[in-house]
């Protein structure tokens, strides 16, 4: 039977005569640089690859719908969680943090959680991870945290004297670590694990009246881990064995699906709760704060192309829809700027006008020009504002929530330093058999560090947040908790 094929051409349409041999200067002769087929097939592909993401290089992706199940009206006017049975589009990614595109999925590591909702007022982001609590509390730290996570500039290779050098010395870390070296820290799957915003955001109603507010996803499917054994065993297997099952659930109909909750808390309480609200190493006990049902997410379709859709998505904590706030929480305040510009350095200066990133509304603004402008660039229409013409104007009424701030500029520390009572609350919260994994990946993980300093100085974290946990570290690693805590 024959088919009917297109012709095949050059990307500027032309038909081609040979794909499959190049033009010689004879059967025997060196190439011609007339051949501009072959330059033109040859200069692309080595543009196939833009920048991989610094962190959260590896994931997958998939869409899907968030549906109102709960009224929250009275906190906030997002116009997506309007009506209870209010519908929107989504699009998710799910990572691992520090590894290279090509990494293995099934490592220890915290997972992303990126959720794009393409809301009739714009879209709204929500960049959170799989734990509720990171490492640092402050964006100033970023860089060297990473760098910890990444590989060693003289070795190229993990360097775990880094990663608890750095964990040591911040012990604001000692939560989240607490988490990522648990069960939890090894997800089975994308599907099998919750999302958090991590951050505090705030909410504000039709009457401007505001809350702060903690995002929850919880997942339907149940958590699940991989045993160490396991995982590692799959690392080498099946690198891909997450995206791989994220995939062939979404294929065969089997949907994923998280009811989304959040916490609430008046504004005035952040002034007195017993820990900085607006610290991300820090979460608010659900026994103060319960969770609240705001809706579900379900995941229902693949991306066509992985490219084009996944590796082209742009996520920002800052792409915001009026009646959602940031807080004043030092961690997302550099987040605002980071993300956006990643985006703009990684996919170019018009990353949002890509499909995947656009906002499913009208975009009016007056941003023009930038490489590889691909729309009509807003033909012949007036560029700038304020103007005489019919050009799109602010809308009053859509103004960031004010609210009030004091002080002294100044490179300001968190005024609470309690780094041990939650993640003791998290031991505590562990069974026996927990305990004793929790405790057996934390000592294979600081065996191969090189300085006993680094290592006596984090377990006198682990023995702060709980004595049982600080001397079982001890214990497996051969050493005693430093007499002086
Ligand atoms: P609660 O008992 O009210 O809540 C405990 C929370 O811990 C639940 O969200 C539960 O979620 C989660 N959890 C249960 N087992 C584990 C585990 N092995 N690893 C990680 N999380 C787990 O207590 P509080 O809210 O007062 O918090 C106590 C401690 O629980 C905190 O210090 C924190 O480390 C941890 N935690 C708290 C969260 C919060 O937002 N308050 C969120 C997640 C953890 P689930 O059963 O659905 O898994």
């Amino acid at each position: 039977m024959s088919i009917n094929k297109k012709k095949l051409t050059t990307s500027w349409g032309a038909p081609v005569g040979d794909n499959q041999n190049s033009m010689t200067a004879g059967s025997r002769g060196p190439t011609l640089i007339q051949d501009v087929h072959l330059l033109e097939k040859l200069a692309h592909f080595n543009r196939e690859r833009v920048p991989e993401r610094v962190v959260h290089a590896k994931g997958a992706g998939a869409h899907g719908y968030f549906e109102v199940t709960n009224d929250v009206t009275k906190y906030t006017k997002a116009n997506f969680l309007s009506k209870v049975g209010k519908r929107t589009p989504v699009f998710i990614r799910f990572s691992t943090v520090a590894g290279e595109l090509g990494s293995a999925d099934t490592v220890r590591d915290p997972r992303g959680f990126a959720v794009k909702f393409y809301t009739e007022e714009g879209n709204y982001d929500l960049v959170g991870n799989n734990t509720p609590v990171f490492f640092i509390r402050d964006a100033i730290k970023f860089p060297d945290f990473i760098h910890t996570q990444k590989r060693d500039p003289k070795t190229h290779l993990k360097n775990p004297t880094a990663v608890w050098d750095f964990w040591s010395l911040s012990p604001e870390s000692l939560h989240q670590v607490t988490i990522l070296m648990s069960d939890r820290g090894i997800p089975a799957t994308f599907r099998h694990m919750h999302g958090f915003g991590s951050h505090t955001f705030k909410w504000t109603n039709a009457d401007g009246q505001g809350v702060w507010i903690k995002y929850h996803f919880k997942t339907e499917q149940g958590i699940k881990n991989l045993a160490v054994d396991v995982a590692g065993r799959l690392a080498s297997e099946n690198p891909d064995y997450h995206t791989e099952d994220l995939f062939y659930a979404i294929e065969n109909g089997d949907y994923p699906s998280w009811k989304l909750c959040v916490q609430i808390m008046p504004l005035e309480d952040a002034n007195t709760y017993r820990f900085d609200p607006f610290d991300v190493t820090k979460v608010w006990s659900q026994k103060d704060y319960p969770l609240i049902e705001v809706g579900r997410m379900v995941l229902n379709r693949n991306p066509e192309n992985y490219f084009v859709e996944v590796e082209q998505a742009t996520f920002s904590p800052g792409t915001l829809v009026p009646g959602i706030d940031v807080s004043p929480d030092k961690m997302l305040q550099g987040r605002l700027f980071a993300y956006h510009d990643a985006h703009r350095y990684r996919v170019g200066a018009n990353h949002q006008m890509l499909p995947i990133n656009r906002a499913k509304v009208e975009v009016n603004h007056y941003q023009r020009d930038g490489s590889m402008r691909f729309d009509d660039n807003g033909g012949g229409s007036v560029y700038y504002e304020p103007n005489s013409f019919s050009g799109p104007v602010e809308s009053y009424e859509d103004k960031q929530a004010a609210y009030p701030v004091s002080g002294i500029a100044e490179s300001a520390p968190y005024d609470h330093s309690d780094h041990y009572t939650q993640a003791g609350d998290l031991y505590r919260l562990l069974n026996d058999e927990e305990r004793v994994r929790l405790v057996n990946n934390i000592v294979n993980a600081m065996k191969p560090v090189e300085k006993e300093e680094i290592k006596l100085r984090q377990i006198q974290h682990f023995y702060k947040a709980d004595r049982e946990y600080g001397k079982r570290v001890a214990d497996g690693l051969g050493l005693s908790v430093p007499q002086e805590v």
